[in-house]
Formats: C-alpha cells, structure tokens, sequence
C-alpha cells in the first residue's frame, strides 16, 4: 500500500487549479506532473449545503489511489502516479475534457427524473453510459446556459461531430435546450490525439472501467449504483481516466444493510460525523481490493 506519511508539498508548488473540494498544484520547472489535493469540505445541493469535517480529505484520497490502482492492474490508462501525503497524490497533469461521464447500473437519481417511467432500483440488462456538460455558473465555451452540467447526447452516431444539450432534470422529450449546438471541437481540443479518437476511446473505456469497479465492490459486498468518471490528455497526448473517484463519485450501497457508502446520506440530511463514518468504512473495505 501507499504511504500515509504526513509529508509537506514539495516546495516552490503553485496552484493551477482549484474545485470545491481539490486543489491542483504544479511544482516549479516539472509542468508535466502534478498533486492533487483532496480537502475535508463537503457539499450538497449545488453547493447550498457546505460542511467540512477533518479527516474526509484523506478517506477520500485512500479511496482515489485504490480505485485508480486497482483501474491500472485491469489495464485503464489512469493519470496517476502515487500518493505523496494523506491527502495528495501525484498524477500526469492532463488537460480536462470537460464531460462528466456517468456510467449507471442501478436506476437512480436524475436518470429517474429524465426518465420517469423508469421504477427507482431498476437494474439494467447493459450499464447505461450518459454525458454530462461540465459548465460553471451556466455557461460554456461563452454560452450562456438555462442550467450548469446538462445532459449531452451526441446526434450523429459514431461520428460524434454535433451535441444536442437537454435539461438534466427533465425528460428528453420536453427537456431539449433549444439553440444550443456543440461541436465535438469545443469539448476535445486537439493534442496528440484526435477528437474523434477521444471520444470513441471514452465511450469504450468508462463502462469497462466501471464494470471492473463495480465487480471489485460486489467482492465486498457492496453493490455499484452507478460511478462518475473524467478524462483528461496526458502531456504524452494520451487520454487518461482522471481526476479523482472517490465516494462522491458514485452510489454504492453495502449490501448486507442497505446502508449507502456516498454523499447521498448527507445530500439526506444526515450529518457530517455520520458521513465520515461511511466514508471510513468505503475507504477501508477500498484497501481490499484484491485483482
Ligand atoms: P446523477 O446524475 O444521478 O445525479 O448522478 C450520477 C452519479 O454521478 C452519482 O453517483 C453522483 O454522485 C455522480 N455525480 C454527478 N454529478 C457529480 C459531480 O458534480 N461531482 C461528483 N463528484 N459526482 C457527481
């Protein structure tokens, strides 16, 4: 297992990124690496519930370097080197394609919404892949947006040219966001590898890394919801899953009590102790992923 050491950044590290519970650094005159930092903070509800509690940083940063060590020994490119600190770890630094990638098992959260025939609890005969729009204060690319993170649907099957976006919380049919088109281009910009090349390689690679996820967790006795994944190139010009997985990242559910080793609970009223409880637990059973 990795080192837990508590082991200060190296110096001369400047910050090149910051989200709402990471913070991504680059270390003088090594552009092609970076650390990343998971803190203690939580929120829930597009931010309007927020609270931190010590110790979830680095639940969560245990749960990132098993996942993406376990991704790695199944052969899913991760941008991830090694853990440096409790809550650091080092990784390719890699330009982010701006999707979320949802990879679903189990019908839950906003698929219900958008499809509301559906039962909660479905499981599905294949894994269901969706894209979400990675947008912040409801815009892209300058756009101006009714909603942040809408449903992306590619409209030319296998050429992935042209987008359509919808609202994420309402059913296709009545959900098409209207005048809004966007191109493969604006999502993947160039690099090594074509946009084309990314996408198709992202469609391949989330559910195969999920699948993995999902069958090391039901070892354990946990069953997979569903998963959140991102994707970044590589300074190699490579794509990379990347980012973090963590218990924000997914549903899972322990299977002998129903008990939910996620956000969801908080995002449910309960506290910020009981979270790093579950937290605990996901970011113990994480260190026995065993193939
Ligand atoms: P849903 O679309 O049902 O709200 O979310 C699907 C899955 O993706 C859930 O496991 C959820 O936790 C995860 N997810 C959705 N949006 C985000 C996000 O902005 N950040 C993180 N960490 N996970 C997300």
């Amino acid at each position: 297992m990795t080192s837990t050491i508590n082991r200060p950044l190296p110096d001369g590290s400047q910050p090149v990124a910051r989200g709402k519970t990471k913070r991504i650094q680059i270390r003088d005159g090594r552009p092609h690496a970076c650390l990343i930092t998971t803190g203690d903070w939580v929120t829930a509800g597009d931010g309007a519930k927020r609270k931190s509690r010590h110790g979830l940083g680095e639940l969560r940063t245990t749960v990132t370097c098993n996942v993406f060590a376990l991704l790695r020994r199944h052969g899913i490119p991760v941008a991830f080197y090694e853990r440096w600190s409790e809550t650091t770890f080092v990784a390719p630094h890699c330009k982010m394609i701006p999707l979320e990638v949802v990879v679903r098992f189990v019908a839950a959260g906003s698929y219900l919404k958008r499809n509301p025939e559906t039962e909660a609890g479905t499981v599905f005969a294949e894994p269901v892949l969706e894209f979400f729009l990675k947008t912040t204060e409801k815009k892209f690319d300058g756009t101006a947006l009714p909603v942040d993170d809408p449903l992306l649907r590619f409209t030319e099957e296998n050429s992935f040219e042209r987008a359509k976006l919808y609202l994420p919380n309402r059913p296709e049919s009545e959900g098409q966001i209207e005048d809004v088109e966007i191109r493969r281009a604006q999502i993947v910009q160039g690099g090594f590898i074509s946009e084309v090349v990314a996408i198709a390689s992202i469609q391949a690679l989330a559910p195969r890394a999920a699948l993995v996820l999902r069958d090391a967790w039901a070892a354990l006795d946990a069953t997979l919801w569903d998963v959140k994944f991102e994707f970044g190139i590589g300074p190699n010009g490579h794509l990379y899953l990347a980012d973090v997985v963590d218990p924000d990242s997914w549903r899972l559910v322990n299977k002998r009590n129903g008990q939910h080793l996620d956000k969801q609970p908080f995002r449910d009223s309960k506290s910020i102790v009981d979270l790093v409880g579950l937290y605990a637990i996901a970011a113990y059973l994480s260190n026995q992923f065993s193939f």
